[in-house]
C-alpha cells in the first residue's frame, strides 16, 4: 500500500476550505489510491468552524482519509506536509485601499514562507490560491530561499478550464474535446485567455479553434472579456464567490503537475517566470506548461502575434506593480 500524502489547506474554514478538503479526501487530487493526511489551518476566529470541518470529514468515512490535523498552529499545519494548498487570505473589504490588502497579505505570506520552509518535507509543493495569487507566490518564493522556485505556483487553472468552457459552450462539443487555451499573466482582469493555440477533437481530426469559430470579434473581445470577468458573474448569481471551481481546479492544477499532463496537451500555471516570451524574470506568471516527473515545464516556441504581445505586456506590467507595492509594504 502507498505512503499517505501529507496535504495541508489554509483558510480550510472558508468557502473554498469548504469544497476543496472532501475533494482531496475522496483522491481527486492525488488520484484514488493515494492515501492522504490532511492538514488544516484556519487563524482563531475561525477554529470553531475548522473543527466542525474535521467533524464532517470523520462523518464522511472516506478510505483515502487517513488522518485529520486541524489547527491555528502555523508550525504544527506545515511540518511534514507534501502538498501545501494556500487559501486562507486576508480578504478585500469594502473601503480599503489596495495597500492596505496587500500590505496583510505579504505579511501573511511572508510568516507562512518561513513555517513551510522549516517544516514542511523536502520538496514540497505549493499553490496559492488566496488573491493577489501571484504576488502571494512571489512573497512566499522570497522568503522561503531554500523552497526551489519550480515548487512555488498559484492557481489559474480555473481561468484556464473556464476558457475552455466558453469555447466548448459556443461550438456545442464536449469540453474534454477542447485542448491547449493559454491563460498567460496575473490571476486578476487583465489575464489574457488565449485560444490563437487551441485545438478541437473533431470526427475529422484536430481542428484548431480559430477555424472552428470563425467569428474573430467574438474570440478577440467577448470571450476574453466573459473569462476575465466570470468570477464578478458568479458572485452576482450565486451571491458567493465560486469556490466550487476554485477547488476543483486546485485539484486539477496538483493533479497535473504530479501525475503529468497528457501527451499533447498543455495547461495553464502561475510559476516563477525565466524570461520566456519576453515575460520580465522575477515574477510569477502564468504560461502554458506541460508536466512530467512532478515537475513542470514551459512551453517553448509559440509564435505571438501582434494583438497577443500586447496583452502579455500588459499583464505583465500589472504584475511588476503589484510586486513593487509588496515591496513597499515589506519596508
Ligand atoms: P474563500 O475561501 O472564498 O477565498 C479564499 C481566497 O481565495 C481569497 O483570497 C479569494 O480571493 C481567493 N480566490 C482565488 N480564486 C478564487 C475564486 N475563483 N473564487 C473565490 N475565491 C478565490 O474565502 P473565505 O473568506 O470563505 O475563507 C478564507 C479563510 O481564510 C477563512 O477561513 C479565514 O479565517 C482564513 N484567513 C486566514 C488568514 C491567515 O492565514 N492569516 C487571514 C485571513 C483569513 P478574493 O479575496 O479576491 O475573493
Amino acid at each position: 500500500a502507498k505512503e499517505p500524502v501529507r496535504v495541508l489547506v489554509t483558510g480550510a474554514a472558508g468557502q473554498i476550505g469548504y469544497a476543496l478538503v472532501p475533494m482531496i479526501a475522496r483522491g481527486v487530487m492525488l488520484g484514488a489510491d493515494q492515501p492522504v493526511i490532511l492538514h488544516m489551518l484556519d487563524i482563531p476566529p475561525a477554529a470553531e468552524a475548522l473543527n466542525g470541518v474535521k467533524m464532517e470529514l470523520v462523518d464522511a468515512a472516506f478510505p483515502l482519509l487517513k488522518g485529520v490535523v486541524a489547527t491555528t498552529d502555523v508550525v504544527e499545519a506545515c511540518t511534514g506536509v507534501n502538498v501545501a494548498v494556500m487559501v486562507g487570505g486576508f480578504p478585500r473589504k469594502e473601503g480599503m485601499e489596495r495597500k492596505d490588502v496587500m500590505s496583510k497579505n505579504v505579511s501573511i505570506y511572508k510568516s507562512q514562507a518561513s513555517a513551510l520552509e522549516k517544516h514542511a518535507a523536502a520538496n514540497c509543493k505549493v499553490l496559492v490560491v488566496a488573491n493577489p495569487a501571484n504576488t502571494n507566490a512571489l512573497i512566499l518564493k522570497e522568503f522561503a530561499p531554500s523552497i526551489p522556485e519550480k515548487n512555488i505556483s498559484c492557481l489559474t487553472r480555473l481561468d484556464h478550464n473556464r476558457a475552455l468552457g466558453q469555447v466548448s459552450e459556443r461550438l456545442n462539443v464536449q469540453v474534454s474535446d477542447v485542448k491547449n487555451v493559454i491563460i498567460w499573466g496575473n490571476h486578476s482582469s487583465t489575464q489574457y485567455p488565449d485560444v490563437n493555440h487551441a485545438s478541437v477533437k473533431t470526427s475529422a481530426g484536430e481542428k484548431p479553434v480559430r477555424e472552428l469559430v470563425s467569428d474573430d470579434a467574438w474570440l478577440n473581445g467577448e470571450f476574453i472579456t466573459t473569462v476575465q470577468q466570470r468570477g464578478a458573474a458568479i458572485i452576482k448569481a450565486r451571491k458567493f464567490s465560486s469556490a466550487l471551481s476554485a477547488a476543483s481546479s486546485a485539484c486539477d492544477h496538483i493533479r497535473d503537475w504530479v501525475l503529468g499532463t497528457p501527451e499533447g496537451t498543455w495547461v495553464s500555471m502561475g510559476v516563477y517566470s525565466d524570461g520566456s516570451y519576453d515575460v520580465p524574470s522575477g515574477l510569477i506568471y502564468s504560461f502554458p506548461v506541460t508536466c512530467k516527473n512532478g515537475e513542470w515545464s514551459i512551453v517553448q516556441g509559440l509564435p505571438i502575434d501582434e494583438l497577443s504581445r500586447k496583452k502579455l505586456d500588459l499583464t505583465a506590467q500589472e504584475l511588476s506593480e503589484e510586486k513593487a507595492l509588496a515591496y513597499s509594504c515589506l519596508s
